[in-house]
């Protein structure tokens, strides 16, 4: 079901599956030696021309699953027959980081084909991005509005595409892009090859799906809620007020290499990566407040080990890929148990050992209970630590009323605010 086991079940390797040789000789050398499960199914449908539905979370290997075919079926269209350069293939996707990974990954493929590609995303100066496009791309990794813009102004075609690939679908839709999406799809030519991957398949991602979709194949990797077996998961019990030393003690005693740290909040991650530089850690905070060069800056020294802890909020994870990443620390437990699953995925990446913490104070354990029945399976207690919680976890009744007191407390204060505005305006 993940990518370590299937490593051993199989023993298919990258010379079945078909690659010309300039694509076999980067793979090998980048050192990937055995395909991965999606890798195994995608790669010669889409070779096939095949529209694919591919389930996929990120760390199985989605990206070359359908970056290698795209640039051995291009490579064959248009290399080999000395075509002028035009834009075949678009990959769109929901974030720049995901984007700039996605592009990341094409280089190295692409290292003997010598294919044109490029990466445009919004929140930066649209100048480079369009000489680049100017030069002339054959492949294109986008985000939706910066492409729509470039198509608005007149800089991109998507007139001779040839493959269509819309990844990570589901978190496109969470992100609020299904006009922008509907609106680049109008522009595709109707003969074409879709390649449509989501992490997960609730109904307007499957209505979307097949909307686009030409009697696909379909290739579901994991199931929904199955978090990477190859991660061994812990979650510690403590209180609010003794989370950062929490934190400090685990990082201190549990974690022996770099780690991410998620939080909720753009601001929490400010906070805690204050308390943290604080406390002697080498840490940095990425989130959506941050420019993109400051995002692309800490992902850097991250990767280069310059620092060693990335404190980070869900959106601005997304595309973060780092390899051999052993640890994830859950600061804040999210209430969506899904997003538990996509965090902890950072880890354990691609057959690698993963470990997970997860810090739960007691409004939280609620959610550790939700991510349980999620994924089906208990995370480890540990509760030998210095600062256990005192207050007993919360039973579903008693949540209940917790959650009903919290909605009389907000309705009181808002009632309050009302209230001071009305007299200060009166009092005008
Ligand atoms: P993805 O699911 O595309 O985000 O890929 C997850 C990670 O697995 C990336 O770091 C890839 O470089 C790596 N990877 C992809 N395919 C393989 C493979 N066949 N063998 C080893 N690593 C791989």
């Amino acid at each position: 079901m993940f990518v370590g086991l299937e490593l051993q079940r199989h023993t298919m390797t990258f010379q079945d599956l078909d690659l010309i040789d300039p694509i076999f000789k980067a793979i090998s050398q980048k050192g990937y030696k055995v395909p991965t499960e999606i890798q195994q199914k995608a790669i010669p449908e889409i070779l096939q021309r095949k529209d694919i539905l591919g389930i996929a979370q990120t760390g199985t290997g989605k990206t070359a699953a359908f970056a290698i075919p795209i640039i051995q079926l291009i490579y064959k269209i248009d290399k080999q027959r000395q075509a002028p350069i035009t834009l075949r293939a678009l990959i769109l996707t929901p974030t720049r980081e995901l984007a700039i990974q996605i592009d990341e990954n094409i280089r190295t493929y692409n290292k003997h084909t010598h294919l044109k590609h490029t990466v445009i995303f919004g929140g930066v100066k649209a100048h480079k991005q369009i000489q680049e496009i100017k030069k002339g791309v054959q492949i294109l990794v986008a985000t939706p509005g910066r492409l729509l813009d470039l198509i608005g102004q007149g800089y991109i075609t998507l007139e001779h595409l040839k493959m269509f690939v819309l990844d990570e679908a589901d978190r496109m839709l969470d992100m609020g892009f299904i006009h922008d999406i509907k609106r680049v799809i109008k522009l595709l030519p109707e003969q074409r090859q879709t390649l449509f991957f989501s992490a997960t398949m609730p109904d307007n991602i499957i209505g979307l799906s097949s909307n686009i979709l030409n009697n696909p194949r379909r290739i579901e990797v994991a199931r929904k809620s199955s978090p990477a077996e190859t991660i061994d998961q812990y979650v510690y019990y403590t209180d609010r007020e003794n989370k950062v030393a929490l934190l400090s003690h685990i990082l201190r005693n549990e974690v022996d290499d770099q780690v991410i740290v998620f939080v909720r909040t753009k601001h929490g991650a400010d906070r805690l990566m204050k308390k943290l530089t604080r406390s002697n850690f080498k840490a940095k905070a990425i989130h959506g407040n941050k420019s993109q060069v400051q995002r692309q800056k800490a992902l850097k020294q991250f990767k280069e080990g310059a620092i060693r802890i990335l404190v980070a909020t869900d959106i601005a994870a997304r595309g973060i890929d780092v390899q051999q990443l052993g640890y994830v620390i859950n600061y804040d437990i999210p209430n969506e148990p899904e997003t538990y699953v996509h965090r902890i995925g950072r880890s354990g990446r691609a057959g690698l050992k993963g470990i997970a913490f997860s810090i739960s104070e007691p409004e939280e354990n609620v959610f550790i209970r939700g991510i349980e029945k999620l994924i089906q399976d208990k995370l480890s207690v540990i509760s030998d630590h210095p600062f256990p919680q005192l207050v007993a976890p919360m039973t579903a009744a008693e949540k209940k009323a917790w959650n009903k007191e919290k909605q009389l407390r907000k309705a009181k204060f808002i009632q309050a605010k009302k209230l001071k505005r009305q007299s200060k305006q009166r009092g005008r």
